[in-house]
């Protein structure tokens, strides 16, 4: 199913707005007017939501027209932007042909190829990707010169390249109190990122294979539990020094305790390193109770946790939360619990249990938004606003409409996978969420059929 999305500059709607309308990525400006361009606590607010990213180079109308020079100082530009903004290595930067293609002569498509190849010198032909019409798409990634391509239905006459990763079909679109367009993916990778987990693989760590695996049910997570190892060893002062600890934790777990492999779902370093443990979907050994095991994660930090050390840094919070919100997305879950709520146990620690209670507070944290919905709410909604992925759905009323409308009742919604597996305390949570958000007539009907649900 095609992915929604918008794009915007000089109007952005809010976070909650986003979500509210179902925005799985948001497509953001890089260019030489900061005004409209993505800032990095943007990227990390926008990340922090779930939403992914995506960035386009644009300055002043038909600028790629200006050949090999301006195509080589223009990456290094976009590049080093897109850096502050946290992109990580390998994500593509897509150039914008915003002119008309079509009267282009081949003389000026000859400047375009050249502005591609001096944007390639800089961040290699991977790394480019190509806005514009049906032509501009079809010429440039057809002809291998943009290994990306987002088309705008604008001077398509109505085609769609199969070579594009991305649809821009609609302009100019009030979205809350921003202005936008829609946009969707016509492929799983489009050249999306966020600001986020600095994941160290299995194979960069250098693991062994599991003995064995078994997977977590879906339907029945709560969340993840979080872990220390307790052990001031492990907190290495250099951080070319913290995957031959995870390496020696892994054999100590099967070996030592003959388990399958190492317990944990994903360890956080202090340097804001994510180790790949047992990874999301898989049953752990860390949390001591088989429910436990059965409905949560584990996420461990490597280190002590001793009063008045330095040990918990913000970097190590960093990617002990994001570890935690990987698994959790995982799951459509968002609690976090202290391995101590499980069993007696002094894990994590008091730093990180005090830290856990507080709800995970890192130091660049989003400021609070003004808004009715809770955190979870806005992921709620915009879970259902992702499963449902009609372009143009641009509110809750037409979401919940379009609920009724083409599956009629709850049972469709559910057979229909729309919140498949979700128990009885998930759909009164759902209820109340949209009530708020819709139209008094419209939620009475939501409530009179979700409390029929419930009595079933
Ligand atoms: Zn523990
Ligand atoms: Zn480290």
């Amino acid at each position: 199913m095609a992915r929604f999305g918008v794009d915007f500059s000089f109007d952005p709607p809010s976070i909650p707005e986003l979500l509210a309308a179902g925005v799985t990525f948001a497509i953001r400006y890089l260019s030489d007017d900061s005004r409209k361009n993505l800032t990095p606590p943007e990227a990390r607010r926008l990340s922090d939501a779930g939403i992914d990213l995506v960035v386009v180079w644009q300055t002043s109308k038909g600028f790629m027209l200006e050949g090999h020079d301006a195509g080589a100082r223009d990456a290094a530009a976009a590049r080093a932007q897109a850096d502050a903004c946290g992109m990580p290595d390998g994500r593509p930067i897509y150039f914008a042909l915003d002119i008309d293609p079509n009267p282009l002569t081949e003389a000026q498509w000859a400047q375009v190829d050249g502005y591609l190849d001096g944007a390639a010198s800089v961040l290699g032909q991977p790394a480019i990707g190509v806005y514009g019409g049906w032509q501009a798409i079809d010429r440039l990634v057809g002809g291998g010169l943009a290994a990306w391509g987002f088309q705008t239905s604008s001077w398509s006459a109505g085609w769609w390249s199969p070579l594009a990763h991305l649809q821009q079909y609609a302009h100019n679109v009030a979205l809350g109190s921003g202005l936008v367009d829609h946009d969707r993916a016509t492929s799983d990778n489009f050249g999306q990122w966020r600001v986020g987990m600095q994941l160290v693989t299995r194979a960069q760590w250098g693991a062994r294979p599991p003995k064995n695996q078994t997977p977590l049910n879906r339907a029945v997570q709560h969340g993840t539990a979080v872990h220390y190892t307790a052990s001031d060893a492990d907190e290495q002062a250099d951080h070319a020094n913290c995957a031959r600890r995870v390496r020696a934790i892994q054999d100590f777990h099967m070996d030592g305790r003959g388990w399958a492999d190492i317990a944990y779902s994903y360890l956080a370093c202090k340097h804001g390193f994510v180790y790949e443990g047992r990874g999301t979907g898989v049953r752990t050994a860390a949390n001591g109770t088989d429910t436990g095991n059965t409905a949560y994660h584990a996420v461990c930090f490597l280190g002590d946790d001793t009063a008045g050390r330095d040990d918990v840094t913000d970097a190590g919070r960093v990617a002990i939360r994001q570890a935690v919100e990987h698994c959790n997305r995982w799951a459509g879950v968002s609690a976090f619990r202290p391995h101590s709520w499980f069993k007696a146990t002094a894990c994590p620690g008091d730093q990180l249990r005090a830290w856990l209670a507080a709800g995970m507070p890192v130091t660049d944290a989003a400021p609070p938004q003004e808004d009715d919905m809770t955190e979870d709410q806005a992921r709620q909604l915009a879970a259902i606003h992702a499963a449902l992925t009609v372009p143009g759905t641009t509110s809750p009323e037409q979401t919940v409409n379009l609920l009724f409308d083409r599956v009629r009742s709850i049972d469709g919604i559910v057979k229909a996978g729309i919140v498949i597996n979700w128990a009885p305390d998930q759909l009164q949570q759902l209820a109340e969420t949209l009530a708020p958000l819709m139209a008094a007539s419209l939620a009475d009907q939501v409530a009179d059929k979700l409390a029929a649900r419930l009595a079933e």
